[in-house]
């Protein structure tokens, strides 16, 4: 299947007389005739539903569509972007292990690797993506675990060279971990570029319609955790709390997966519900059609703003002259995402002004949805950032993320036109 048909059909497939659209499978618990047939699934001998708190299956057939859409061997759902990205990272990590990451990601994630994870004793080095292989070689210790970063970063907009960073990963002998909300797997299969992890926050354009929070893991099943089974006790040495299971050599290349979702879930509990995940399922169905036009829609404001005489800057990688063009058009062919930024000349006081001028487009913590939004990151999402940690994650303080909508793009234009006169 296509890209297009996988949205639709992939993760979940009726049988005779079965619902044709996923139901909603709203029991915390799942019944078993014997102690027996149960007693199985708590040692991983038998693959089941016991509890919701690990497994659904609404969210099982939900992560199986994603898994198809990435081209990984297996996903899972989480309850949001942040869980997803945590423990994408914590299965590999633990106490004493170092990350390498991009210092331009979500400002979110900054925090989590920068700040929450470091009090796990988890430490992560932030590098300049865009700067030659060679230095960033350097930025690797000895500890180094998983190299993160995201096709394209929130706010900033920049496009990862994917192939740069896998190859750095592997000669360090570690994955690398993507996330890839902004492109979706319609735009950009990061695992076909040599990612060995994706992760999404579902709650953006997969959703897509802003009713539900929520976060995905793929994983491609392509890095040999046995070849570097020093580095990754968790997944090649004994789970004693399941028997002393080894899971690299009893699940292969659903190892990874299976150990984020027997442990991890199990003990931290970020599932998501199956309510949402529902809703997620009917996001996914139209995500081929909806990223096409965001696409559309955010180059021609892209375009407009650009011939804006008001405008000082704007970043959108579609966009010829764009200091990622080169890298989008290789990683991003049919388009990036309908997230742009820009900045007002007079700085940060007339984006602000200009911000609230607007009537169609609204002022919300969001980014990614059917509906126009903006946001000022530097007074919103990345407030608690300092001056130099702005400038080094590459957020201007007069930055404007406009996430363009599939509206008809002349009430876009005309909308943005009416705020400009007020400025
Ligand atoms: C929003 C976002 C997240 C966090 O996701 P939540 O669903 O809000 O927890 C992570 N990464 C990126 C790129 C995002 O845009």
């Amino acid at each position: 299947m296509k890209t297009e048909t996988k949205c639709l059909h992939a993760g979940y497939e009726p049988k005779n007389g079965e619902p044709r659209q996923i139901p909603i499978y709203q029991s915390t618990t799942f019944k078993y005739s014997t102690s027996d047939e149960m007693g199985k699934l708590f040692d991983l001998e038998a693959s089941g539903y016991f509890y919701t708190r690990l497994q659904n299956p609404t969210n099982d057939a939900v992560a199986a569509k994603i898994a198809a859409l990435e081209g990984g061997v297996a996903g899972m759902l989480t309850s949001s972007g942040q869980a997803a990205n945590f423990f994408a990272l914590f299965n590999i990590c633990e106490a004493g292990s170092h990350i390498v990451a991009s210092s331009s990601i979500y400002g979110g994630t900054f925090n989590l690797l920068g700040v929450t994870m470091k009090k796990m004793g988890i430490d992560c080095t932030f590098v300049d993506q865009n700067l030659p292989e060679e230095e960033l070689a350097k930025a690797f210790k000895p500890n180094t675990r998983a190299v993160f970063g995201e096709t394209i970063t929130n706010p900033t907009v920049s496009v990862l060279d994917i192939e740069k960073f896998a190859r750095l990963a592997h000669s360090h002998g570690v994955p690398l971990i993507v996330d890839n909300t902004f492109a979706t797997p319609v735009n950009c299969q990061p695992i076909k570029w040599g990612a060995d992890i994706v992760t999404h926050s579902t709650t953006k354009y997969m959703d897509g319609h802003a009713v539900g929070v929520g976060g995905a893991i793929v994983d491609s099943g392509n890095f040999d955790w046995m070849q570097y089974a020093d580095k990754y006790p968790g997944l090649t040495t004994p789970d004693e709390s399941y028997h002393g299971i080894v899971y690299a050599e009893k699940f292969g290349k659903l190892a990874y997966i299976t150990k984020a979702t027997s442990q991890l879930m199990r003990d931290l509990g970020s599932i998501q519900s199956p309510q949402n995940a529902f809703y997620l399922m009917n996001g996914l169905e139209s995500l081929h059609l909806r990223m096409e036009r965001h696409c559309k829609n955010a180059l021609e404001i892209a375009k407009f703003l650009k011939s804006n005489d008001k405008v000082a800057w704007v970043d959108y990688p579609d966009l010829e002259g764009d200091k990622y063009n080169e890298l989008a058009k290789k990683y991003l062919p049919n388009g990036s995402c309908g997230v742009l930024a820009f900045g007002l000349k007079g700085g940060r006081e007339k984006s602000i002004k200009f911000m609230d001028s607007l009537k169609l487009a609204s002022i919300a913590t969001h980014v990614a949805d059917a509906k126009t939004c903006l946001l000022h990151p530097a007074s919103h999402t990345h407030r608690q950032m300092t001056e130099q940690q702005l400038l080094e994650a590459g957020i201007a303080p007069d930055l404007i993320r406009l996430s363009v909508g599939i509206e008809n793009v002349d009430d876009l234009i005309d909308d943005l036109k009416q705020a400009f006169d007020k400025v």
